[in-house]
């Protein structure tokens, strides 16, 4: 993506290595307390679910070394869920399937999925401070509303699934017209049907805040 300005273009370079710095900070600590293999970056997901073909990118995935169990990573430059608990609530109000999705992906592919997890990168001024969900066969107990890590019922990615399915029965029946655009124009960046779309939001510019 270019830069309307050669200060703009400096301010964003500063803002990536701020980002880089903690990420790889946050990285290293991780690796420490329990260590992993990174088995994958910008790995396709591709999922045949009831006859409808779903696609999309997981951005990592890595392997504990003591467990063997997958954790499926998303790097999130956007606007995300403040805590687990809000995510887990975000995926059971069918707001969000990213997670879900690459889950059932992940899990047909032979995988054990142990963990998914949010990292977000919008603020080099802030630590990492991922949003962690551990995959249980049950529920547990929700933990605070600002924890942030938590856990995540099979079940609740079941119904996730099955929505995923019903939606796409209804857009392929011609049921939904439309969805509702979003009011975060960081997820727009990356969407197929951002040159035609007309009602995308824009972004007001914080260049020059960080
Ligand atoms: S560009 Fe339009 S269709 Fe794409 S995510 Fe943004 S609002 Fe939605």
């Amino acid at each position: 993506m270019g830069f309307p300005t050669q200060i703009e273009f400096e301010l964003a370079r500063r803002r990536a290595r701020r980002t880089a710095k903690r990420y790889l900070a946050w990285f290293l600590e991780r690796y420490r307390r329990a260590p992993f293999e990174v088995i994958g970056t910008e790995e396709s997901a591709a999922l045949d679910l009831d006859g409808y073909e779903f696609i999309g990118y997981i951005d990592r995935l890595d392997r504990d070394d003591r467990t063997g169990a997958v954790t499926v990573i998303d790097y999130k430059t956007g606007t995300i869920a403040e805590s687990a608990v809000q995510y887990r609530d975000d995926v059971a109000s069918f707001v969000d399937f990213q997670l879900p999705f690459y889950y059932w992906v992940r899990t047909a592919c032979g995988d054990r999925v142990g963990r998914l997890m949010l990292v977000p990168l919008k603020d080099p001024r802030l630590e990492v401070r991922p949003i962690e969900l551990e995959v249980v066969p049950l529920p547990a107990p929700r933990p605070s509303y600002d924890a942030p890590g938590g856990t995540i019922g099979i079940d609740e990615l079941e119904r996730a699934k099955v929505r995923m399915i019903e939606l796409a029965r209804m857009l392929s029946d011609e049921r939904i017209e439309s969805f509702p655009v979003t009011s975060d124009p960081e997820v727009c960046t990356y969407c197929a049907y951002r040159d035609a779309c007309r009602n995308r939001p824009q972004l007001c510019e914080e260049r020059f805040a960080h």
